[in-house]
């Protein structure tokens, strides 16, 4: 099988994880890299022995004519790079939040759909184990037909020291870490027809919003609230855990902290430890992220390999960041807001 060559852009915070799982995919490494920062650029090309760093996405993807480029950039620069990549008709990953309207998404689904190339979306929390064992005894029927959904997260970790940005822009959680929550809602129960929500700025340091609450209505009828939150100081601090809840007609499904899962049906009750692995290059409480990266990976390069669509694909990717349009502008007129309007 010959080794599918990947470049990366933007050597940040986040793409260290993306570095590190690439080493263990297999079928497919790194072999450039690029950031504007020669700092970082110098940092994670000597961390994982890249000796091909470029300044500038444009020459390297011109001179090193890479299977596909992973942009591990902020969301401002991802619509010029996607649609760079499109003009090389280079299959491309982007990191979430995709695009910070749901114009600059359609724009970019539409310029790799013209140029024919693979898109997906870095869009990793469905990738957890533990969500895959929530969606693995969904669809083994033992609760029956779902009717009732909560996705949760609530924490007060400090994501601020690794990520300042965060406390800068105006819009915070839903668009940082409410859109995985929803992507899960979507993944777990189907697609959305409505959304009402509310949200509000506890932490007066930071200019978003740190708490949301949302109701979603499914297409299948099912109901769900999603809610998260920054400002919620527990006993135990369960970052970067999602607490999932799921009622239907035959039992439920409780994913409660610690991993811990309770699936109750016709046949009983079962208590079942779904903890992520510990790769050998990950370190607690990110784990259960850093799994996910790996798996969302292996997942593109599966798919890049048969030609398939992947999972979280560009157009996939829609459905999720409309309900974070959805969420804000709900939030600003405090009414139930209708997805085919977005
Ligand atoms: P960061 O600011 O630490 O890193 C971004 C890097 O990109 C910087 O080094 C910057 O110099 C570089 N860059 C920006 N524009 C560039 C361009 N045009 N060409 C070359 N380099 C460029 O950001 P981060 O915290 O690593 O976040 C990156 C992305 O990852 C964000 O979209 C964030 O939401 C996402 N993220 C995802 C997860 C997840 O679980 N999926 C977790 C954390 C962050």
């Amino acid at each position: 099988m010959t080794e599918l060559r990947g470049a990366l852009i933007g050597c940040g915070f986040f793409a260290v994880n993306q570095m590190h799982a690439w080493r263990d995919i297999a079928g497919a490494g790194i072999t450039a890299i690029c950031d504007r920062d020669p700092a970082r650029l110098a940092a994670v090309g000597d961390q994982f022995g890249i000796a091909a760093r470029y300044a500038d996405a444009e020459a390297m993807l011109a001179a090193e004519k890479p299977d596909f480029v992973d942009i591990a950039t902020t969301v401002a620069s991802h619509r010029p790079l996607v649609e760079l990549a499109a003009r090389h008709r280079v299959p491309v990953i982007c990191q979430k939040p995709f695009a910070a309207g749901m114009a600059d998404a359609r724009a970019m689904v539409a310029a790799c759909e013209a140029a024919g190339v693979p898109l997906m979306v870095h869009e990793n929390f469905r990738w957890q184990s533990p969500i895959q064992a929530v969606r693995a005894a969904i669809d083994s029927g033992a609760i029956g037909t779902p009717f009732f959904g909560r996705i949760s997260f609530r924490s007060a970790y400090d994501v601020f020291s690794g990520q300042p940005y965060l406390a800068e822009g105006k819009r915070f959680i839903v668009e940082d870490l409410g859109i995985h929550s929803l992507d899960i809602a979507r993944f777990l129960l189907g697609d959305v027809t409505r959304l009402t929500a509310r949200l509000r700025r506890v932490n007066p340091a930071i200019r978003g919003e740190d708490v949301a609450t949302m109701l979603l209505d499914h297409e299948n009828g099912t109901t769900s609230i999603v809610d998260c939150s920054y400002a919620t100081k527990l006993a135990v601090e369960p970052f970067p855990e999602t607490l999932v809840e799921i009622d239907g007609s035959e039992g439920s499904i409780r994913l409660a902290q610690g991993y811990h899962m309770t699936v109750t049906g016709r046949d009983g009750t079962r208590h079942l430890d779904v903890s992520p692995r510990l790769l050998p290059w990950a370190s607690r409480p990110w784990h259960n992220i850093q799994e996910s990266v790996a798996a969302i990976q292996q997942h593109w390069i599966d798919c890049l390999r048969v030609g398939r669509e992947s999972a979280t694909s560009g157009h996939d990717n829609l459905k999720t960041l409309a309900l974070v349009e959805a969420a804000y502008q709900g939030a600003a007129s405090g009414e139930p807001v209708d997805l085919a309007e977005i």
